[in-house]
């Protein structure tokens, strides 16, 4: 048996449930949630399995003593239901490289990991309380979040979800798999930026009889029951090359607002078998200029290629510095290697004159990081670099670079194939109260 686990804001505020970590979002105090304590596995506790199965174990004590302890398998199984291969490209002496892909999702991307587990606990506790109007998960997106959101909790019961994206600034696909969904998914394109359907959100999120009226409640990358589960895939792969070979993996994790990253560092932390981290980021540079100078300068955001990375503010940062306590600290858990639009396009294409694969243009920024390493620190070590999304979704880029067709996996053709609906509103709160 666990001890019960508690959950607390990176800003201190009082010990809170999982399901109120999990429906809140973000605690009252603007703080992160995380984990009272971080449990820690020896070396052999965790057998290498399916990912289900090391995902239930490797969570169990984060679910100790919650509602949903004993259900905990079954989200599992239910959420975590599509591979997640380590796939291996190069030997390099007793090290080399390998790919985690992790797009083998409904909408392609890692995201749908954290968003299926999440929509699978938000139903259970809905499903705990019945009675009253659905809680509404209300997302703002500049595109492939609300796609993975959209996907992971259509048709469950108990639950709606409404999407604002900015109307004629994400991609057809992007577009196309925010606005398939029908029942109880409601897309609406906002006349503006991605920036005003933010303020659309938080001004929603702050009138509290709206906020009420609806249940409003969150999904967005820095809820903790998006994280948790994030963790388990650097489990899964850890554990099983080391079953393999013996050998701790290293990863390289292409890095926007450093949800998938750190959710790596909770890996190592909880004893896996990972040695080092590092960050492959694109222009946008603030983590970077952090680990450099020790002073954490938020600024807005530049678009690159990687366009789901392009974050000026990374809030995951919050929890990653209350976990190591000073710049030091961060600087002994991870390092940061930022990778320019020119450089995303070469890399591109020498990888795919080197294997004859097409990455995502997010990919490459880790594969450049591997490439970049001095000799020493390749030989010998088994370096994983992350795909967070197929090319497929990034057709657009891939396709002319690389003079091919990127045929989209089944899961995605799919969704391509299903008709789009929504509606388009202007700018402002009281347009999206009318929709609500
Ligand atoms: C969201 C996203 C990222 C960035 O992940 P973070 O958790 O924000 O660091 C990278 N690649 C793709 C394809 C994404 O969708």
């Amino acid at each position: 048996m666990h001890p019960v686990m508690k959950y607390v804001s990176t800003r201190g505020g009082p010990l809170v449930t999982l399901e109120a970590a999990i429906m809140g979002g973000t605690a009252p105090d603007g703080g992160l949630y995380v984990p009272e304590t971080l449990p820690s596995f020896g070396p052999g506790a965790i057998p290498a399995g399916e990912f289900p199965a090391v995902a239930t174990t490797l969570l169990e004590p984060f679910f100790a003593g919650s509602t949903l302890a004993s259900q905990l398998p079954a989200m599992s199984a239910d959420a975590l239901n599509f591979p997640v291969p380590l796939r291996a490209l190069e030997h390099d002496g007793d090290g080399g490289l390998s790919v985690l892909e992790l797009f083998h999702g409904p909408t392609a991307a890692f995201k749908d990991v954290g968003a299926r587990f999440l929509a699978a606990a938000m139903a259970r506790i809905a499903g705990a309380t019945p009675g009253g109007p659905p809680a509404t998960i209300l997302v703002a997106t500049s595109g492939d979040t609300g796609g993975a959101v959209a996907a992971a909790f259509h048709r469950r019961p108990g639950l709606r979800v409404v999407v604002l994206f900015p109307a004629g600034r994400v991609s057809p696909r992007q577009q196309h798999q925010l606005t398939c969904w029908g029942d109880n998914v409601t897309s609406l394109a906002v006349e503006g930026s991605f920036d005003d359907c933010q303020r659309i959100v938080k001004e929603a999120f702050a009138d509290q009889a709206l906020a009420a009226r609806h249940r409003l409640c969150s999904a967005n990358s820095i809820n903790v029951g998006r994280l948790l589960p994030q963790a388990a895939y650097y489990a899964h792969a850890s554990l099983a090359h080391h079953a393999a070979t013996g050998q701790a993996s290293s990863f390289i994790v292409p890095t926007g607002n450093l949800g998938n990253a750190f959710a790596c560092v909770w890996a190592r932390r909880l004893g896996m078998p990972i040695e080092r981290i590092i960050l492959a980021t694109n222009a946008n540079t603030t983590i970077e200029d952090f680990l450099a100078t020790g002073q954490w300068l938020p600024r807005p955001a530049v678009a690159t290629l990687a366009s789901a990375m392009d974050v000026g503010n990374p809030s995951n940062m919050e929890r990653l510095r209350a976990l190591a306590g000073d710049a030091a600290g961060v600087r002994a858990e991870v390092d940061a290697v930022s990778v320019s639009d020119d450089v995303i396009r070469a890399t591109l294409v020498d990888e795919y004159r080197r294997h004859g694969i097409a990455w995502c243009p997010h990919t490459a920024t880790a594969l450049h990081a591997y490439r970049e390493l001095p000799a020493d620190e390749r030989h010998g070590r088994h370096w994983v670099a992350v795909a967070t999304a197929h090319a497929a979704k990034f057709d657009t880029i891939v396709e002319p670079l690389l003079g091919i067709t990127v045929p989209p996996p089944p899961a995605l053709a799919e969704l391509l194939a299903l008709p789009s609906r929504f509606d388009t509103i202007p700018a402002s709160l009281g347009a999206l109260a009318e929709r609500l």
